[in-house]
């Protein structure tokens, strides 16, 4: 046997081994071709890339189908350490619409290295994020055809269930942390379309968190893609323009600074403090943290406003309703407006049983709430299936017995959201809103739009319970315009 022979029966066998790929491994053959090849995305330490785009207000715009509130994005810079796993987004946002923070532009740090997720405030304070919070940003590095490339081309991960859908080829990816994956490609160019992964979300459940890809440019030979799109579920959160993407620059230290690595990991919610003030008979303000309840005594029941901010509280302030009467059942709950940290303890609230008073815009969303599988972080409603009960308001509604009588009034117009509601006692001349005047805030961008619909209601008010912040006079809020 020469040796030109010898070489040429060794290569024939090489390339036979690798000439019949499992349909899964073809996929992330192909794309990696695609982008490059094995070898030069293997060789990639450092990926920064500069873009301008928009961030989503997730849960939070006008309506629940969202109506185009966005955080204009400027300077954002991404930088990827391949090796490391540690990645860090700086950006400036700017919202579109009028925001309780107000609308000058807000610098962010976001960062993950490892276990630990960070913020760095514009002050220069770095504070370590929760867990749940660094476990997606441990996510977000996937959702980049490089990264997802390289993470599937590793022996380590797991490639299953390939399929052909639409115009694209479709594998599952399992990185060695056990989570995982879907990679889809272009069927015709093999460049990476898509990268999606699965999430917990306490209002929506198991959620899809999807990136697409388009408008792939030459980088340091490199395909790499200059439009991303990421959504949670149907609402678009980041949409990203590349304005310049380099391959192994400079990104500096991704570390995360020390402040946040050596502070505790953040394993869930803070446990939940409620306190109780009788502001009248039968009217109760539940405060303690950020978000507050009201707990209302009818002569047979009584009636919960608001169940936000998680789970956690919301049983706390159930509970605390049902130790204040003991014999009287708790069995129904008003939200003030459909927003995510208002409603997180919905779920909650109906594993309780109790029935929904909500704006008939948040119907069918409630609706889909409920119904929702929560399999990755299974909540109370998970654990306790119960159907959504719910009865809806549209301008106005009264609910009156023998013992209390209480009126429900749309907050038209406000710029904050559609859905609002308003609770009005004309007995107590309690007024109960939430986010329109948050009594001692900087910004009050819609009171004036609250004062104009007491206003218009012609409702007597003294004293404002607001579910942000402390019990203030009626006087506080007309004071908010009289500054202007
Ligand atoms: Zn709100
Ligand atoms: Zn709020």
């Amino acid at each position: 046997m020469t040796r030109t022979t010898w070489f040429t029966l060794l290569t024939a066998a090489a390339v036979s081994a690798c000439a019949t790929p499992t349909p899964e491994q073809q996929v992330v053959n192909d794309a990696s071709s695609a982008l490059g090849g094995r070898d030069r995305i293997l060789a990639v330490k450092m990926l920064v890339i500069e873009a301008e785009g928009s961030n989503g207000n997730l849960l939070q715009d006008m309506t629940p189908e969202a109506a185009g509130q966005a955080f204009i994005v400027s300077g954002y810079t991404r930088s990827i350490d391949m090796a490391t796993g540690r990645a860090r987004t700086e950006q400036t946002r700017t919202p579109n619409f009028a925001y309780f923070q107000g609308q000058a532009p807000q610098k962010q740090v976001l960062g993950i290295d490892g276990d630990v997720g960070y913020n760095v405030a514009a002050n220069g304070n770095a504070t370590r994020v929760s867990n749940t919070v660094a476990k997606d940003r441990r996510a977000e590095i996937h959702h980049h055809p490089l990264t997802v490339v390289r993470a599937a081309l590793d022996p380590a991960a797991r490639l299953t269930n390939p399929r052909t859908a639409g115009g694209e080829r479709v594998v599952d990816i399992t990185v060695p942390d056990g989570s995982t994956f879907t990679l889809a490609i272009d069927a015709a160019t093999k460049l990476p379309t898509r990268v999606v992964s699965m999430t917990d979300n306490a209002n929506l459940g198991d959620v899809a968190i999807e990136t697409s890809f388009a408008d792939y440019q030459d980088v340091g030979g490199l395909r790499l893609p200059a439009r991303l799109t990421t959504k949670t579920d149907k609402y678009t959160t980041v949409s990203l323009r590349v304005t310049r993407q380099t391959v192994d620059g400079d990104a500096g230290s991704l570390a995360a600074p020390s402040a946040a690595a050596s502070s505790a990991a953040i394993t869930g919610p803070p446990p939940a403090t409620v306190t109780v003030q009788e502001v009248a008979k039968g009217i109760w303000f539940l405060a303690g943290q950020s978000h507050h309840s009201v707990i209302v005594e009818f002569s047979d029941h009584l009636l919960l406003i608001e169940a936000p901010l998680n789970e956690m509280r919301t049983l706390a302030v159930i509970a605390k309703a049902r130790e204040l009467r003991p014999g009287k059942p708790l069995t129904q709950v008003v939200t003030s407006h459909h927003h995510a940290d208002h409603t997180a303890g919905l779920r909650a609230a109906v594993a309780e049983g109790l029935t929904v008073i909500t704006h008939k815009a948040n119907a069918p969303f409630f609706e889909d709430a409920i119904r929702r599988a929560h399999t990755i972080a299974p909540d109370a409603l998970a654990r306790n299936p119960k159907p959504l009960r719910i009865e809806t308001v549209d301008e106005e509604r009264e609910l009156k017995d023998s013992a209390m009588t209480v009126e429900l009034y749309h907050v038209a117009g406000n710029p904050h959201a559609d859905t609002l509601l308003m609770v009005y006692f004309p007995k107590e001349r309690i007024l109960v809103e939430a986010d329109a005047f948050s009594p001692g805030a900087a910004v009050q961008p819609y009171a004036a739009n609250l004062l104009e619909n007491i206003r218009k209601r012609n409702l007597k008010v003294d004293r404002i319970l607001p579910l942000h912040g402390t019990i203030a006079p009626f006087g506080d809020l007309v004071k908010t315009q009289a500054a202007k």
